[in-house]
């Protein structure tokens, strides 16, 4: 697909706090804090990590008045916009809406009778900041289920585009679409669906993907699976873990998929029985220290003199390990010979001089 023929040229562009998503805008990097949001230090603490890690987009629950009020002083201390995230209780909309949030996230299904979301439609209209309508597979309306005999793609889209007419006639269309299933494959189908359907920018992301290892898997598949048809203007990794694990999956999924510029690519070999140096703790130090630069370059890590110079080719700069000692190659060029202990200061100093 062309690029300007992808859907993500054609959405509406938002706008969240400075940021904007949409009508091909760059897509957006989100993440969401793990910190209690009435807890402002310890939240303020994680957003300004995510931040460094290349966050772009916040979000925090608000289950109580008190995560409301909260809002306000962490909105203070932050640089990146900050959306409010809603369950059931629309007075918490109201209530982070009055204390600066960026955009809400709810799900008008669980809001509760009509006048109530129209409270909320109408605070979010008076500052003009975004609702992010946001539909899960677990919470499907029965009549849904029902007509679609069981939880489908149909029918999660359908509960979300009803979502969507509700506010749309309340008159507002400052939206994003949110559409979550763990079931990989289902939210793909979903995501196809709904681009087709819509106007409004997409959130993506697959829910409840698991732990950090099988997170990832499952986020790398439906991410690239959706992303590389066009679809999607902002997207988050949801992992149990680290929030700033989430953050360099979704760099790096975006990177992979030409989404995005930007960043060292780490490449290291499998190892095999030809391996000479200790190459998984050196490139798990390498991989974590290139993390401090803002170069855009391919960093190869090889395990062998025999087949390592050659894979390191295309990299810009590279390690080939020897019997206890080493080569560094700098655009497919042997440079230096050096002991096993100095091929990391030595990669550190190339890229300290690139920068
Ligand atoms: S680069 Fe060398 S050590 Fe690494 S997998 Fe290839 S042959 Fe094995």
């Amino acid at each position: 697909m062309n690029d300007k023929d992808t859907y993500r040229m054609h959405t509406k562009v938002i706008q969240i706090g400075d940021r904007k998503i949409g009508g091909g805008n760059p897509i957006a990097i989100q993440s969401m804090t793990n910190t209690k949001t009435e807890d402002v230090k310890a939240t303020v603490e994680q957003i300004l990590r995510l931040e460094r890690a290349g966050c772009e987009i916040i979000r925090c629950t608000v289950p109580t008045l008190e995560a409301a009020a909260a809002i306000r002083e962490i909105k203070k201390q932050i640089h990146i916009p900050l959306v409010a995230d809603i369950h059931f209780d629309y007075r918490m909309a109201l209530a982070a809406i009055e204390n600066g949030a960026d955009k809400i996230r709810i799900n008008p299904g669980n809001i509760g009778n009509p006048e109530r979301v129209k409270a909320v439609v109408d605070a979010a209209k008076e500052r003009n900041i975004p609702i992010r309508v946001g539909v899960n597979s677990g919470s499907l309306e029965k009549p849904l289920v029902e007509k679609y005999g069981g939880v489908t793609a149909e029918g999660i889209v359908e509960s979300a585009l009803d979502k969507v007419h509700m506010i749309e006639d309340l008159g507002y269309d400052n939206l994003v679409i949110s559409i979550k299933s763990s079931d990989v494959l289902m939210c793909v189908k979903a995501h196809e669906l709904l681009a087709g359907r819509t106007v409004y920018p997409l959130h993506v992301g697959i829910t409840e993907s698991g732990t950090v290892n099988s997170g990832n898997i499952k986020s790398a598949i439906g991410l690239s699976l959706i992303l590389s048809q066009g679809i999607g203007d902002t997207i988050r990794v949801s992992l149990t873990g680290d929030p700033v694990e989430e953050i360099k999956s979704a760099k790096l999924i975006l990177r992979t998929l030409g989404l995005r510029k930007g960043g060292i690519e780490v490449v290291s070999c499998p190892t095999c029985g030809r391996t000479q140096i200790n190459l998984i703790d050196l490139a798990t130090k390498v991989e974590k220290m290139v993390e401090d630069y803002p170069l855009d370059i391919k960093v190869a890590v090889m395990g062998c003199v025999v087949n390592g110079p050659g894979e390191a080719k295309e990299a810009d700069l590279g390690v080939a390990g020897g019997i206890g000692e080493g080569l560094l190659i700098k655009h497919g060029e042997i440079v230096k010979k050096l002991p096993e202990d100095q091929l990391l200061p030595a990669l550190k100093e190339e890229l300290d001089h690139w920068s």
